[in-house]
């Protein structure tokens, strides 16, 4: 099972929890770029792509040629990490 930990009070939470079980605190994210919630943990929107990251890059927009490759490996790399997780609660 994956867990996170709250960053207010450290303890374990499920890796999907939108909110911290233990205080309250909201763990979810939501995603600048469509506006969705997001796992905490998650550095890229799993709608969009865009970076969850709390303090973004001035040069965003400079980015946008190498989007598209960008959100494909996120979604590859989100693929292979949640394989394991379906695969376990099947
Ligand atoms: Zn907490
Ligand atoms: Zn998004």
């Amino acid at each position: 099972m994956i867990t996170i930990k709250c960053p207010q009070c450290q303890s374990d939470n499920l890796y999907d929890a939108e909110f911290c079980r233990h205080c309250g605190l909201r763990l979810a994210k939501d995603c600048p770029g469509c506006g969705i919630a997001n796992p905490h943990q998650f550095s890229y929107c799993t709608q969009c792509g865009h970076s969850l990251a709390p303090a973004p890059e001035p040069s965003v927009e400079e980015k946008k040629g190498t989007d598209n490759e960008t959100k494909e490996v996120v979604k590859e790399a989100i693929k292979e990490e949640f394989k394991f997780d379906f695969y376990e609660s099947l």
